[in-house]
């Protein structure tokens, strides 16, 4: 029996795990749950999965949600705030942690589960792109298991081989993330300048959080992929490249020396990846339809439009920059997507304050905790007033 703690379980990646986890009773139980702030909904989950522990990550919500399970009649612990999460992810109660928090908010507990040597099933993509080198560090240190849930770079562990060490001694030229282009694919500068979130946010192909959908429509979700797959799996970004391909069924790809290219085809369904991460290396059932070719008929590929969608470009380059560029890249679009769902910044404007604040931060040498999370509040403050002095 894997004990899970799953962070972020109200979430949509939170609902594709328990969904999986359900199929599977018999191998998989639920240790602890966290929200940010949704309290009903983390009760109403404790109420069904039982967990040991729950955490509400805003402090101030702490009372409520001890009410709310104590009014439940359950013997869950309710804990909050960042150590509630980083307790909830490094305790002996978890075998494995999915760790499915937006955003840097979840850097603390991922650092914390690998730290603590955890099967770690990572989707929050946004604590590699901040703290990649240090994550890296933390695995080693517990001797622990990554396995990526991002459907891209889940495609690329499944293409790889599996006693994989460097990927220049298994062969491997390149590796190829695919893009589905997002909803506004085609569309012209002048076009994107009058999007609105929720246009942003109605993706063709996935059903994700409103966050990730913003960048999945800049193509910032492909940069932050890019920088993912760098520090996952040791290329160099001259060897990562991206594809458009408009269906999401090829999920990515890994290039050989010899020519070969191997992909991983699914319907666009995170409880493939999910399911795979959970079971590895075995393969159980995720619910999900079987893909049905025929139907489908076609596939198609293309080049990114890198002049419309620029996000791409400057992931690119603060990953080429290093250092603390690609903890300034995040941070500023993280704020730069909340003004813009917030209706405070055109969406064109999203990459203007990434550029800004790149342009402004010089990148610098950090490698410890307190200094990467320094960088990130410096380059969010700078963030915050470009987005002032744009809406003046
Ligand atoms: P959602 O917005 O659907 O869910 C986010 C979850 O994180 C919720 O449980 C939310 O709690 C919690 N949360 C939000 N802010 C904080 C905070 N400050 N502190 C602690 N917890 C917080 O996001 P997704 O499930 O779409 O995405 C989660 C992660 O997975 C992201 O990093 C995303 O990039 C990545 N990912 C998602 C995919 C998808 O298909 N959705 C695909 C690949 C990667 P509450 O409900 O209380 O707000």
């Amino acid at each position: 029996m894997m004990r899970i703690a799953l962070l972020g379980a109200t979430g949509s990646i939170g609902a594709s795990t328990l969904d999986v986890v359900q199929r599977h009773a018999e191998r998989f139980r639920i240790s602890a749950l966290s929200a940010h702030r949704n309290v009903d909904a983390l009760v109403a989950l404790c109420r069904q999965w039982r967990p040991e522990i729950a955490v509400i990550a805003d402090p101030a919500l702490e009372g409520e949600l001890a009410a709310g399970l104590r009014s439940a009649g359950l013997d869950t612990r309710a804990t909050a705030g960042a150590q509630g999460l980083i307790e909830a992810a490094e305790g002996s109660h978890a075998d494995c942690v999915v760790a499915a928090i937006v955003g840097s908010a979840g850097l603390e507990s991922t650092l914390a589960a690998a730290r603590a040597g955890k099967r770690l099933l990572l989707a929050n993509k946004e604590s590699v792109v901040m703290a990649g080198s240090l994550l890296r560090a933390a695995l080693d240190q517990g001797g622990g298991l990554l396995l990526p849930l991002d459907s891209e770079h889940n495609a690329v562990f499944q293409c790889l081989p599996r006693e994989r060490r460097d990927l220049a001694d298994c062969g491997v030229r390149r590796i190829l993330l695919t893009a589905s282009g997002g909803p506004f694919r085609g569309r012209s500068r002048s076009e994107l300048a009058k999007v609105t979130p929720d246009m942003a946010c109605a993706h063709p192909n996935w059903r994700m959080g409103r966050k990730i959908s913003v960048d999945s429509a800049t193509l910032m979700n492909k940069g932050l992929e890019v920088i993912e797959a760098h520090f996952l799996f040791d290329a160099a970004a001259a060897a990562i490249d991206v594809v458009v391909h408009p269906q999401s069924i090829v999920h990515s790809m890994v290039e050989y020396e010899d020519g070969s290219v191997l992909a991983q085809l699914g319907n666009p369904d995170m409880r493939t990846a999910i399911a795979y991460a959970l079971a590895w290396p075995q393969r159980i059932d995720a619910g999900v339809a079987a893909l049905d070719l025929v139907r489908i008929a076609r596939l198609g590929f293309e080049g990114v439009d890198r002049e419309t969608f620029r996000c791409l470009d400057l992931a690119y380059q603060a990953l080429a920059s290093g250092g603390t560029a690609p903890t300034t890249l995040n941070a500023a679009n993280e704020e730069a997507v909340a003004a813009f769902l917030e209706d405070r910044l055109p969406f064109l404007a999203i990459e203007a304050v990434i550029e800004t604040c790149l342009e402004r931060l010089p990148s610098a040498s950090v490698t410890d905790l307190p200094g990467l999370l320094d960088s990130d509040l410096t380059a969010r403050r700078e963030a915050q007033r470009i987005i002032a002095s744009l809406a003046e």
